[in-house]
């Protein structure tokens, strides 16, 4: 019997993709076997465009002093081996890989839009770039987010007009961004496996850094070592799959709340299946090791988590006493207050509420809420043109603003995370201006203004995380738009740029909301404690 929404499907031979792995496993299932329709976002449409442009940027930019052939099919001829060589990208699949076949074959020194497979290794790849290296090829792959970070492997950094440099400054990669590496060490295997790899087992990826930079990293490296790593996922990804060809309907391995499914176009659907269940996965402070160990110790669901002591063992693994207690507040539907919490909220006569609206990190809009003893409006400064003279012109109003609230000696200035103090304390920067009240932005911040999100995180539990989309509905607020949310509000916002001027209500709607969501979570507070 097929499940509703699953694919019939026969054996056949198990390619893995590079984007697959080290993904969910449930998510590689439900991409390959679940024809239902998955679950589309305007926001992650837009990250994959974006991610598409920035790819497109970054060709054009290492190409911009090289003259580079196009090739469009394997008997073409006709091309330079000492020059680089783009695949059109209208280019199908079959004959991709039979053109990066004769460019590796000949030696060219970049092949751009390459695709490589092994069926033996059950492997198949399209990395954005190959290399020639002194000692063969290796593969480089472009991203669109920041790679270079504080924790993580060593790197090394290459600029774009010498990628061949692989020897460069030393540099660390994100740690969080791993998932990258394993991609690369693919695509690496599949060159191997071809005889084209440089010995050197490395691999390259562009992140979204401000200038175009290639990151070479190691695969011997990690603990445990990448390539390592990459086995083990690639081994998985082919269980996960040959498994799916039996049982379609049926994921090798059920869903498990993670990290992964706030992008995940199945987010719905697992949600929905664990919600059903209660899944333990579901409390924010238990991931997916934590999973693995309560799922053993016979604890599966949130309410049984709920029902234990802190300091609870499962399994000789200690259960976080912040997984307890959010157990507790999931059943009690509600934020709880933590024991011995001091839930006194600065008392001033002025309250404002502040939230800022960016486009690409650029400041447009600064709403307040300013509430006293006449009531609360809403006083947003904005400035609709995307110029820089327009975050200027609103960045020296809310500066003169904030040196009022200074001087009143009896406001406060509430905000969500550290996220406006950064937006201010960059502009202040890009505009060369400055508070007449503080010597920085930070130390207005400390002086004047209360992170309404730090101090809901010390004093409260919250059964599903922190943002201000989660709390505000349990203090009984709701947003009037049905779809809130800051990459909305980009979308928005770029709407607007292109002529549609419907949107600037909706974004003054959207920022006032936030800002009362801010004021009905303290209303709530100081009517319960
Ligand atoms: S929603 Fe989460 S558990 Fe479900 S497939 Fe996506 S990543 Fe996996």
């Amino acid at each position: 019997m097929w499940l509703m929404g699953t694919t019939a499907t026969h054996r056949g031979p198990v390619l893995i993709g590079g984007g697959e792995l080290g993904r969910c496993p449930t998510r590689i299932h439900h991409s390959r076997f679940n024809d239902a329709a998955r679950s589309t976002s305007a926001v992650v449409e837009r990250r994959i465009a974006e991610g598409r442009r920035w790819e497109e940027t970054v060709v054009a930019h290492i190409l911009e002093r090289l003259p580079a052939w196009t090739m469009i099919s394997s008997t073409d001829g006709v091309f330079d081996r000492t020059a680089p060589v783009v695949i059109d990208p209208t280019v199908r699949a079959h004959s991709r890989e039979a053109i990066t076949t004769v460019l590796l074959r000949a030696g060219v020194p970049l092949i751009f839009g390459g695709r490589i497979s092994a069926p033996h290794l059950h492997a198949v790849g399209a990395p954005d770039l190959l290399v020639r290296l002194d000692d063969g090829y290796a593969p480089i792959d472009i991203k669109h987010h920041k790679v270079i970070g504080e924790r993580g492997v060593p790197a090394r950094l290459a600029p774009a007009d010498q990628l061949q440099d692989t020897g460069g400054s030393l540099r660390t990669f994100r740690s969080e961004r791993v998932i990258d590496l394993l991609q690369v060490a693919h695509y690496w295997t599949l060159l191997d496996s071809l005889g084209y790899a440089s010995a050197r087992r490395i691999a390259g990826i562009i992140g979204s850094e401000p200038a175009v930079t290639c990151l070479w990293v190691d695969l011997a490296d990690g603990n445990p070592r990448l390539l390592d790593r990459y086995q083990t996922a690639l081994d998985d990804a082919i269980a996960v799959v040959e498994a799916g060809q039996d049982q379609p309907g049926v994921p090798l391995v059920p869903a498990v709340w993670r990290g992964e499914c706030r992008s995940c176009p199945w987010a719905d659907l697992c949600r929905a299946e664990l919600e059903d269940v209660d899944h333990v996965s579901l409390l924010p402070a238990i991931g997916a090791i934590e999973t693995k160990h309560l799922l053993a110790a016979g604890i599966s669901t949130t309410s049984h988590v709920a029902d234990l002591d802190t300091g609870a063992l499962a399994d000789e693994f200690e259960i976080p006493d912040e997984a307890i207690l959010q157990a507790r507040a999931r059943g009690a539907g509600t934020l709880l207050r933590r024991t011995g919490a001091d839930v006194t909220l600065p008392n001033t006569a002025v309250e404002i509420d502040f939230d800022v609206e960016t486009y690409r990190g650029v400041l447009y809009l600064a709403g307040l809420l300013i509430t006293d003893a006449d009531g609360s409006r809403f006083e947003p400064i904005a400035d609709w043109t995307g110029t820089p003279g327009g975050e200027r012109r609103v960045l020296a109003d809310l500066f003169a603003f904030f040196d009022n609230v200074a001087s009143s000696d009896d406001a406060v200035v509430y905000h969500w995370t550290g996220y406006e103090r950064t937006i201010l304390r960059e502009a202040g920067e890009r505009h060369g201006l400055s508070l007449g009240s503080a010597p920085s932005v930070d130390a207005w911040f400390d002086a004047y203004a209360c992170d309404l999100w730090s101090w809901t995180k010390e004093r409260l539990v919250s059964p599903s995380g922190y943002s201000l989309k989660v709390i505000a509905p349990l203090c009984g607020f709701e947003w009037r738009d049905d779809d809130p949310g800051g990459a909305q509000s980009e979308i928005w916002y770029s709407d607007l740029l292109k002529g549609d001027a419907s949107r600037r209500s909706r974004l003054f709607e959207y920022n006032e909301d936030d800002v009362a969501a801010q004021l009905a979570i303290r209303r709530w507070v100081r009517a319960r404690w």
